[in-house]
């Protein structure tokens, strides 16, 4: 579904971001990337839907090459869903015309098509009852699975995820990571950059971890929890877990 060939970024003229990334998820696969703070991992998945350019290398989503001039790059971010960390609703707009936005802007579906499967998709995620209201009426949990509701109206191919519950307080975690947890086991195909290593030992399939910009490791869960080839990892999991 997402295959990351020898990926080179720049910012500016010389400070490289991303050296030789390489990686893939495959359709259904749950892909954990984790690393120290500025190693490159929101860039990362930044590329994947066209957020941030790249200078060198290929990112092909679902057939579609991401760098190609010729391809319609908003066509290709509607297919993607993108949470991240912070909720980023919009604020003047209720909960369930968060969700019906974009379903009617940008995939033409009708106002009450749209509400039908924003209601349906608020439902899955235990926040019905908050329809009606606006998003500075509801906690920081309950904003990001709405956020999460919102990107999965769009009936997203893959799902990614930048530290989505890295900004809440330590009581709203589970509710957003059991949220994930679910669609993990429907069968999403995501990419979830998290240090949380409870939810990657749940479901992740593989583990991913960088350092300045390198994909340092790249790993099947076990291999990854069980004995992580480098040193950097080591260092890494010892002072999170
Ligand atoms: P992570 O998500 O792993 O913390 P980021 O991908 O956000 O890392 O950032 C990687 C590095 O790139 C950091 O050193 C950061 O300061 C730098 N960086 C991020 N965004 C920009 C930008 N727009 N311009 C210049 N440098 C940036
Ligand atoms: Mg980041």
């Amino acid at each position: 579904m997402i295959e990351i060939s020898h990926v080179n970024k720049w910012y500016g003229p010389s400070f490289q971001v991303l050296k030789d990334c390489t990686t893939s998820v495959a359709k259904g696969e749950v892909v954990v990337v984790c690393g120290p703070s500025g190693s490159g991992k929101s860039t990362l998945i930044k590329c994947v839907n066209a957020l941030e350019p790249f200078q060198e290398g290929q990112i092909i989503l679902d057939g579609i090459k991401v760098n190609d001039p010729k391809t319609d790059l908003p066509k290709l971010r509607a297919r993607v869903g993108m949470v991240f960390q912070h909720f980023e609703l919009f604020p003047h707009l209720r909960i369930i015309e968060n969700l019906c936005l974009a379903q009617e802007k940008v995939l033409g579906r009708s106002h009450d098509e749209a509400v039908a499967k924003g209601d349906k998709l608020l439902e899955r995620v235990g926040m019905k009852a908050h329809a009606n209201k606006y998003p500075a009426e509801l906690s920081g949990g309950q904003q990001q699975r709405v956020a999460i509701a919102r990107a999965l109206a769009m009936d997203p191919i893959a799902m990614l995820f930048d530290e989505p519950t890295s900004a809440l307080d330590p009581e709203m975690i589970s509710e957003v990571l059991d949220v994930m947890v679910d669609l993990a086991h429907e069968g999403m195909t995501m990419m979830v950059v998290t240090h949380e290593m409870g939810f990657a030992s749940k479901v992740a399939n593989r583990v991913i971890f960088m350092d300045k910009g390198e994909i340092v490791e790249d790993a099947q869960k076990t291999d990854f929890f069980g004995s992580p080839r480098s040193e950097r990892a080591q260092k890494f999991l010892s002072k999170i877990l």
